[in-house]
């Protein structure tokens, strides 16, 4: 952990600095950071529901408001954050700037809602840190050095603009203070007894957050893994250790199942009556590439009989949903018609040892086939196993995988120290 005169990167999450009462106790972790000899910059997210807030204020003006508007709109939220923290932070006797995402040297591509961060120019921050003086990052934004525009970068952004400067400035550490105390073996909202994962590897966390753990954005844990940046994700409201993000190397523990994640933000596209000839799935996949759509589970069936046309389903993000079928219905002639569920839900069991013990997934099947829950979609990579599901039955999914592979607090570890021979109770 820091050492004196470290570099601390600390993000706050919405609900960490949602009141006044919030944002002066962040303001005082902040300022212990600084005590302790650390130089610190902290990056905030917006004030509690205040993104979704300004999302729904823009559908109120328009049905499809402009992705460039729609940044400008949406940066704002950010900025309330880092102004009234740094007043908070200079009341107790500090000095702090609070930056625009743009000030503080985030350069994105310009693909508005969702950029990608491309380069962090952070000789303002290494200045501002150089004065003594505690820096304050808006989260979640950047600017477009081709357009000169403001863009954001995706829900939950803010952790990957933390990890981004933590790897700009070799910072020890990013901490990313939440509303929950760590990373668990699921949501806990959704499981009570769900347990605290002292290290996961990137590798997990990846799989984790790509199906739904949304305690770490994807792209910062991406992010983090590119760069080597220890990520430690912990509490805002306790002062307890939380849970640290690491390469493989330096994790001990690997049990076979690491987590059981779930997500119902996600929607399906049917094309149905496909023409089955070569190049139909290339053009459909690069136009939904092209539009920045990105796709998750895909399904093809091979059809029966001649003449007969396939049927093509793949599943996107529900903010996606319409993007990915207007770009369906411009390519013409392909299909008969497009079908689309708007609300399907995703459980996934996610664990670095499932790659060397074969008989996961047909326990996955056989759990839900148990409690009547029925799978319309598979996808698995060589880590994680994923099934499509009615959403209404996600919660019901995740409670019953999670009890049937014994993942809660009083779950038996591996009894092997070195991880060579890891056992899992239930398999
Ligand atoms: P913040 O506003 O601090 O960025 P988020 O809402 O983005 O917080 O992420 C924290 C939430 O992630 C928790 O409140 C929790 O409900 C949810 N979550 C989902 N899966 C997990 C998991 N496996 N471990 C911890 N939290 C999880
Ligand atoms: N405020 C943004 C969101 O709600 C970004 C973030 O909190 O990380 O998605
Ligand atoms: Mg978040």
């Amino acid at each position: 952990m820091p050492e004196r005169d470290d570099i601390v990167v600390m993000k706050f999450g919405g609900t960490s600095v949602a009141g006044p009462q919030e944002i002066k106790r962040a303001a005082r972790r902040i300022v212990s950071a600084r005590e302790a000899g650390n130089r610190v910059v902290a990056v905030l997210s917006a004030r509690g529901k205040s993104t979704d807030e300004l999302v729904a204020a823009a559908f109120e003006i328009s049905d499809r408001p402009d992705p460039r508007e729609m940044d400008m709109l949406l940066s704002t939220g950010e900025r309330i954050s880092c102004a009234l923290a740094s007043m908070a932070i200079n009341d107790m006797g500090h000095k702090a700037v609070s930056l625009t995402g743009s000030q503080a040297g985030i350069v994105t591509d310009s693909s508005h809602t969702k950029a990608r961060i491309i380069d962090v120019r952070a000789d303002r921050i290494k200045e501002t840190l150089g004065k003594e003086q505690i820096v304050l990052v808006a989260g979640f934004q950047g600017v477009s050095t081709d357009s000169r525009d403001v863009t954001t970068l995706g829900r939950g952004g803010s952790d990957t603009t933390a990890v981004a400067i933590a790897a700009a400035l070799g910072a020890s550490v990013c901490e990313i203070y939440t509303d929950v105390t760590g990373v668990f073996s699921a949501d806990p909202r959704i499981v009570p007894g769900a347990r605290k994962l002292p290290v996961v590897s990137y590798e997990e966390m990846l799989e984790m957050s790509a199906s739904g753990a949304k305690v770490l954005q994807l792209r910062s844990v991406e992010y983090a893994r590119n760069y080597n940046v220890p990520i430690h994700c912990r509490s805002s409201f306790e002062d307890l250790p939380g849970t640290l993000v690491l390469p493989e190397s330096e994790t001990m523990e690997r049990p076979i199942i690491t987590a059981v994640t779930h997500s119902d933000d996600e929607s399906r596209v049917t094309v149905v009556g496909v023409r089955d000839e070569p190049g139909i799935a290339g053009r459909i996949f690069t136009a939904l590439a092209e539009a920045n759509v990105n796709v998750d589970v895909i399904i093809q069936n091979e059809p029966v009989g001649d003449d007969a046309l396939a049927d093509l389903s793949f599943t996107v993000d529900r903010d996606d949903l319409p993007t990915a079928v207007d770009v369906i219905g411009e390519l013409g002639e392909i299909s008969h018609s497009v079908r689309t569920d708007e609300r399907i839900g995703k459980v996934s069991i996610v664990g670095a040892g499932m790659r060397t013990n074969p008989g996961v997934a047909a326990k996955v099947f056989e759990v839900l086939g148990r409690e009547h829950i029925n799978i319309e979609m598979i996808s698995t990579s060589p880590i994680k196993i994923s099934c499509v599901i009615p959403a209404d039955e996600v919660k019901h999914a995740v409670q019953s995988l999670h009890a049937a592979f014994d993942l809660g607090d009083d779950a038996i570890l591996p009894d092997d120290p070195t991880g060579e021979n890891p056992t899992v109770p239930g398999l």
